[in-house]
């Protein structure tokens, strides 16, 4: 016999009910466990569609950009050679003048030289050549980061790599963009070496800097780098003391082509293309921006790739 039978009826009455509160709240806490993971399950399904999609079309307008551009890349650089030449030419036929014995010729040619204003175009052709170089390879990064972004990649290799390693290669790269702006410091943990696509990883590595160094205010910044090992995990912290991510934004900021920098600046790929990049390594990137300012982008990879789980995930297969 159950020990309750004893109690009075009133009392069994509240005790059942006490226990089907405590059920029915322990089903509830289960239920929202639920919903948050669907929620974010929901999330990543849209962020990897929205990728999927845009890889292709990225894939298309970079294959089509890249060649005209290559050319034009590539005339340019030529055509700056011959116009040196045809200044040369001009400063000596400049230089001849003063020999020209016919006054006829000789008007002629001081005549011609006024209406063309030679002496500013002279000045101007540099400055001209030079911001149409800045333009051209502005582009041609564009049309890089384009192709990066919707790279097959089939041919990389998955290899075993040390993260410090790549870490530090990249801050080399990226060293001119930061420090004028901030200093880094270092805190790497014990982690092990980690089966990757590591010049993936460092385009990552690169992405998140790079724009920790631009969020920087006039006030010289800090940029802190950690690493640590938590369980089957590699986590790589890379946190800022710039400007901040606004709440309103901080859902938009992985999003291709969203970005807050002057047009010409940002192309808004890198986090999105970061993004696809964890992502193919199983791992996930958080995001934490409080109020005060300061951003951290918390990467999380696993040590060991799990070929078996790569599926039509991949938002860039
Ligand atoms: P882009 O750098 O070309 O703008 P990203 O995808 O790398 O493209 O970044 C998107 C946007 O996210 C940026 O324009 C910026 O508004 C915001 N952002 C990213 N990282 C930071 C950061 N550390 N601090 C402040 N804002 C950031």
């Amino acid at each position: 016999m159950n020990d309750k039978d004893d109690l009075p009826f009133a009392r069994r009455v509240v005790l059942g009910l006490d226990e089907a509160e405590a059920e029915l709240l322990r089903r509830h806490t289960e239920l929202s466990d639920l919903t948050a993971k669907l929620t974010l399950a929901q999330e990543q399904l849209l962020q990897s569609e929205k990728l999927a999609s845009i890889g292709q079309l990225a894939a298309g307008v970079a294959h089509e950009i890249n060649n005209p551009i290559s050319y034009v890349f590539s005339n340019f650089a030529t055509l700056g050679g011959y116009i040196d030449g045809m200044l040369d030419m001009l400063a000596a036929y400049q230089a001849a003048e003063q020999h020209i014995a016919d006054p006829k010729v000789l008007q002629g040619i001081r005549a011609l030289r006024a209406s063309v204003d030679i002496d500013f175009v002279t000045a101007d052709i540099p400055v001209l050549m030079g911001e149409s170089r800045e333009g051209i390879e502005r582009v041609r990064k564009i049309v890089q980061d384009l192709k990066d972004f919707s790279r097959a990649d089939a041919h990389q290799e998955w290899q075993w790599s040390d993260l410090h390693h790549g870490i530090d290669s990249t801050l080399n790269i990226v060293a001119n963009e930061v420090k004028y702006r901030a200093d880094v410091v270092k805190e790497y943990g014990d982690i092990p070496d980690i089966e990757c696509l590591p010049s993936q990883l460092n385009q990552v590595f690169m992405n998140i800097i790079v724009n920790a160094a631009h969020a920087m205010t006039e006030r010289r910044g800090r940029i802190t780098i950690r690493t640590a090992r938590e369980g089957e995990m590699v986590r790589v912290d890379i946190a800022d003391n710039g400007s901040g991510i606004p709440k309103a934004i901080q859902g938009r900021i992985f999003d291709p082509f969203f970005t807050t920098k002057p047009t010409g600046s940002g192309t808004g790929l890198g986090l999105s293309l970061s993004y696809g990049i964890v992502q193919k390594h199983h791992g996930r990137i958080e995001l934490d921006s409080p109020p005060g300012g300061g951003a951290t982008f918390s990467i999380f990879l696993p040590v060991r790739h799990d070929a078996s789980a790569d599926s039509n995930k991949d938002p860039h297969p």
